[in-house]
């Protein structure tokens, strides 16, 4: 009996770590939403940022069902180094301009280029570790706060997890739990808001550190106020260093700062430059915000936006 049963729970022990470790890939997998049709082209090479990233769509052509073009012909340049906002009405291809960018799909006609390299042609580890992404939901691992921010770089001391987490806006709302930066989330774990995983989803980010940066804001996990704050504090990172920074945005007012806005319409650009512009051109973008502004003093709330800027 002593004989069998010890390898038994050792088996047990295996098992349950391997289980563990399948739930981890899992929320991995999902993490990324790999998408196993993307194939390594055989003679990938890393990418090389050798112009500071530098985004092109060349012609770019998409759909999720070939017969159902979601993308038409766009073509598209995200200045290295810039801070650039894509809008337009739901469903036009906002997120999907960021999936196609960490290659969770291919195009169907055209390229999309970073710094003059075809990203078919570099190694997707290359590609993935330049790229970093605050999704609109933020999935977590069944772990610890500090694991799920140290998973930005496995590497960081608790002392750079905290400074990120900082940084984020969301150390003091981890220290206030009982078991701090200990606590457990995800599905089994302590249950977190919307804006508090998106937060974290930046403390990640932070420690990641990484060239490109693109933030696909969530329609409805943070209040205006709550967003905006969090914006200002991604931009001052930001400022730090030049980073290419791509913002998927719904409200306006998070954006309008930017230093070009590309408006979305069916598939194509229909307008692009930065606020000012947009506005004095009177077209789709200058609509958008009107209605967006009426709705927001119908709201009640203070208009802290200054146009003329
Ligand atoms: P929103 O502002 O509502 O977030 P969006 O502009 O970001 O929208 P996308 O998420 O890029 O829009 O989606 C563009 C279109 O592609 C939508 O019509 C959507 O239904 C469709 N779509 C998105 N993901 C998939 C998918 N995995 N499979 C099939 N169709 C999809």
């Amino acid at each position: 009996v002593f004989q069998l049963s010890v390898p038994l729970n050792f088996l047990g022990s295996v098992y349950r770590e391997l289980r563990q470790s399948l739930l981890d890939m899992e929320t991995l997998f999902n993490l990324q939403k790999v998408n196993v049709a993307i194939k390594e082209s055989p003679d990938a090479k890393p990418l090389k940022l050798t112009k500071g990233g530098e985004i092109t769509f060349e012609n770019v052509t998409f759909g999720y069902h070939a017969d159902r073009p979601i993308l038409k012909n766009l073509s598209l340049t995200i200045p290295a180094g810039k801070k650039i906002a894509v809008v337009g009405p739901s469903g036009c291809g906002k997120s999907t301009i960021l999936r196609l960018l960490f290659r969770f799909y291919d195009v169907q006609e055209g390229r999309i280029l970073i710094d003059g390299q075809d990203i078919r042609e570099v190694t997707l580890e290359s590609l993935r570790k330049s790229i970093g992404v605050v999704p609109q939901d933020t999935p977590l691992f069944n772990d610890t706060i500090q694991h799920n921010i140290q998973y930005g770089d496995m590497s960081a001391s608790p002392d750079k997890v905290i400074a990120a987490a900082q940084r984020a806006k969301i150390h003091d709302i981890i220290s206030a739990f009982p078991d701090g930066y200990q606590t457990m989330v995800g599905e089994r774990g302590m249950m977190i808001s919307g804006g508090e995983k998106q937060r974290l989803a930046v403390s990640r980010l932070i420690l990641k550190d990484p060239p490109l940066l693109f933030f696909d804001e969530a329609t409805s996990a943070l209040d205006t106020h709550t967003e905006q704050a969090l914006m200002s504090n991604i931009h001052n990172v930001l400022k730090e260093k030049s980073r290419t920074s791509v913002f998927v945005a719904h409200r306006l007012r998070t954006i309008y700062d930017s230093d070009k806005i590309i408006v979305l319409k069916a598939g194509q650009v229909a307008e692009a430059g930065t606020h000012r512009e947009l506005i004095d051109t009177g077209g789709v973008y200058s609509e958008l915000w009107s209605a967006q502004e009426t709705l927001f003093d119908q709201e009640g709330e203070a208009r802290d936006v200054d146009v003329n800027n």
